[in-house]
């Protein structure tokens, strides 16, 4: 085994590491960890830190860490047939397996999966499949995307115009012209204090109609939207925002893509994110908690009304040009059938809400009352915690003083994982769907005393 000096010189030098700061990096300025092995809701590192993972890697690693039941048959499926290719009409057991096992989970107007690796790649796949329908049903115009502020669909040229967060635009000369936004559903920073809850589903609705009326309905053929906003905040929606979106769409004839790589499988107490709001979408995303991250693995579940066109399209245009090499690998598709089995037999779904509401409550108890503390919000097994200056005004924290990063810092110290969400100072959680209440316990305790450690 390397020396831990080693190999930390070897990760400087030559490993281009997502999502950071790569100058602070190679500096020696950012911290490094090499991360070795894990257990439950654990993490250990090269320096022996056992650390609680209570953000579940990136929200991916539901089923918990160790779970030999998937490692074993990762490892079947390597020795018996590590690849082979899906494209026209080859297939694995396995990916058949969990096509099946897919659409036997998911809301009933869903059809057939299309597999990928990840959630961005699963989400450009989505578009395509939207622009491909709407010119195979004649109308080439109508090609616009709608996403929210503050969503997040990953950070390829199309996903990264999707999401709404000024970090994955910046620089990048993102957000492609396809692409538009329109009001995050965040009732914690509505416009107007004095609004409710209904007032402000009602004006999120308005906004959304305007916009379509200004750019014209036949140019705008979907909209995507997480059931719950993730990695913009950790926002649960305002009672009835997806009736009302959802009437808006309808009535423009727009399609809509829920976008459940966080929410699938579990994550909010219900199998999807949709079931849990009723949402009925044309196209839904997974990924994350597909695999539980054991292998990589996304898909895009398509509904029959998309199903039916893409296969008028073949009729009349030949083969679809769209695939991936690795589309439903044989390991990920593995993995992918172990890991629902075990949700399933370890009644996940079901932790997750009743743990999760644990977990909300608790958090609410602990810090509800704190003079910096503005709001504390969750659904499932999500919650998040966000500072502001002034709890009475809203008035938040500038963003150099960093205090969102300063809590997930001093959490650290007490060994427990928390996320600094990107922007704004929120302090998010999504353990794995397995955590106990004991655990949960843990992670509100040290939550405290890291809140009070940095804001008194
Ligand atoms: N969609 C949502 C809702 C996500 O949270 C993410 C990742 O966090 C993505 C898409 C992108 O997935 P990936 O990072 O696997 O490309």
């Amino acid at each position: 085994m390397l020396r831990n000096d080693q190999l930390e010189s070897w990760d400087r030098e030559n490993f281009f590491h997502p999502s950071t700061h790569l100058a602070q990096f190679a500096r020696g300025e950012l911290p490094q960890r090499v991360v070795t092995g894990g257990s439950g809701v654990f993490i250990e590192d090269r320096d022996g830190n056992k650390l609680m993972d209570a953000f579940a890697g990136l929200y991916c690693v539901n089923v918990g860490y160790g779970r030999t039941e998937i490692a074993d048959a990762i490892a079947a499926q390597a020795k018996e047939l590590a690849y082979y290719h899906s494209y026209v009409g080859h297939g694995t057991e396995a990916s058949i397996t969990l096509a099946k096992m897919i659409l036997d989970r998911a809301p009933a107007n869903m059809s057939k999966v299309y597999f990928g690796l990840g959630g961005s790649d699963a989400n450009e796949t989505n578009i395509k499949l939207v622009w491909y329908m709407n010119n195979i049903l004649g109308r080439p115009e109508k090609k616009k995307i709608i996403s929210r502020w503050r969503g997040y669909h990953g950070s390829g040229l199309m996903t990264g115009s999707l999401t709404g967060l000024e970090l994955f635009h910046k620089k990048f000369d993102l957000p492609l012209t396809q692409v538009i936004h329109t009001e995050a559903p965040y009732y914690f920073r509505r416009p107007d204090a004095a609004m409710t809850e209904a007032e402000f589903t009602a004006h999120c609705a308005a906004e959304l109609e305007k916009l379509i009326e200004a750019e014209g309905a036949d140019t705008i053929a979907a909209f995507i939207g997480e059931p719950v906003l993730g990695t913009g905040g950790i926002v649960p929606p305002p009672a009835g925002y997806w009736e009302a979106i959802q009437k808006v769409l309808k009535k423009h004839d727009i399609l809509l893509i829920a976008d459940e790589v966080v929410t699938g499988f579990g994550r909010l107490g219900t199998m999807f994110g949709s079931d849990h709001y009723g949402i009925e979408a044309d196209i839904i995303t997974i990924a994350k908690g597909l695999t539980s991250a054991y292998a990589p693995l996304s898909g895009s579940i398509v509904s029959d009304k998309v199903w039916k066109v893409l296969e008028q399209g073949t009729d009349e245009f030949g083969a679809i040009g769209h695939g991936w090499t690795y589309s439903a690998h044989p390991i990920g598709a593995a993995a992918g059938v172990a890991n629902l089995r075990l949700i399933d037999s370890l009644g996940l779904v079901e932790n997750a809400g009743t743990v999760g509401a644990y977990l909300n409550r608790a958090m609410k108890e602990a810090l509800g009352d704190h003079a910096h503390v503005g709001d504390i919000r969750g659904e499932g097994m999500l919650c998040a915690v966000e500072f502001v200056e002034d709890r009475d005004a809203r008035r938040f924290f500038g963003a150099e003083r960093k205090v969102g990063p300063q809590i997930a810092a001093a959490l650290l110290k007490r060994d427990v994982i928390g996320r600094a969400m990107p922007q704004g100072d929120i302090l998010g959680f999504a353990p794995p769907l397995c955590l106990t209440q004991d655990e949960a316990d843990r992670i509100v305790a040290a939550t405290q005393e890291a809140v009070s450690e940095v804001l008194g």
